[in-house]
């Protein structure tokens, strides 16, 4: 059964059920005008309905594989990716300093909702980034930002969360992922994270990881949590992807 994005029921929602004006209403959005965000839900439905949706039957039958440590992607996924990265969704509610459009995130919710109920596998992949863009921007230092956030809004490079081990999944305060300072302001991570979302794609420059991992003095449970940015390319001194770091994908999840 074809996929139809509920468009008209987002824009009513926007309209008549949340007050959707009082946030194009302030300055910061006020370029958000009701005919521009009709026009952006419009182009998300189609993407939606025509690019990504066809993509379930294709994924089923062609799951994702590991090959020598290299995941297959499903065929389609690469050319529908670029697709979202190149109609600017990746960084919608993005800072417009590092590429972002700066849009509401009102406007940024349903349509990541329009989206994942088209093809859910496609679009955890722009969803995870989207969550690496919004920690690096609130926690990021500015050289992490300079360099991470334009690759990752543009979507050449794309974002994941590190959290769950084989004995830490809701009690995430089990953890026991080490990192290690070097001493040069960078640490060595070693452990092992299991059910890692888009964890790697052949179709990706560079995947980079928000991993959750504990320093040696940290305290016992969640509050000895500490979170690093792993890159599986270290960028080099022009901030493309560089030497290859130590971390492996060993296993796929058969869904
Ligand atoms: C599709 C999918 C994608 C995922 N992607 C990621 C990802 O990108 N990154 C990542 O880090 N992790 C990811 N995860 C892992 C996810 O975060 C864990 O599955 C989740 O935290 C639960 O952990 P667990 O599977 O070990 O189950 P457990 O924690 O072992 O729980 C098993 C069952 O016990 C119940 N339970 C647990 N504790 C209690 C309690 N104290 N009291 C009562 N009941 C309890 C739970 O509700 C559950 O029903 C993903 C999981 C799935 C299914």
């Amino acid at each position: 059964m074809p996929y139809t994005s509920p468009v008209s029921d987002i824009r009513f929602i926007l309209d008549h059920v949340v007050p959707f004006e009082q946030v194009t209403g302030t300055e910061r959005y006020s370029e958000a005008t009701a005919d521009m965000v009709s026009a952006i839900l419009t182009e998300a439905g189609r993407l939606s309905d025509e690019v990504l949706a066809p993509l379930n039957r294709v994924g089923d039958e062609n799951p994702a594989r590991l090959e020598n440590g290299v995941v297959r992607t499903s065929p389609g996924f690469d050319e529908a990716f670029r697709a979202i990265a190149e109609g600017g969704w990746i960084g919608l509610t993005a800072d417009p300093e590092y590429g972002g459009m700066g849009l509401p995130v009102a406007l940024g919710t349903p349509i990541t909702d329009m989206m994942s109920g088209a093809c859910l596998a496609l679009q955890l992949n722009p969803l995870l980034t989207q969550g690496q863009i919004e920690a690096l921007e609130a926690h990021g230092s500015d050289a992490l930002k300079q360099l991470y956030l334009p690759k990752l809004i543009s979507g050449e490079w794309s974002g994941t969360m590190n959290l769950t081990e084989p004995q830490a999944g809701s009690d995430v305060g089990a953890l026991r992922t080490k990192a290690e300072p070097n001493g040069d302001g960078t640490y060595a991570i070693s452990g092992q994270k299991i059910f890692i979302t888009w964890g790697d794609a052949d179709f990706m420059a560079n995947v980079c990881h928000l991993v959750l991992a504990r320093l040696p003095d940290a305290a016992p449970g969640t509050k000895g949590i500490s979170l690093f940015l792993v890159p599986k390319f270290l960028p080099d001194d022009d901030g493309n992807p560089g030497e290859r770091n130590d971390l492996r994908v060993v296993s796929l999840e058969h869904k």
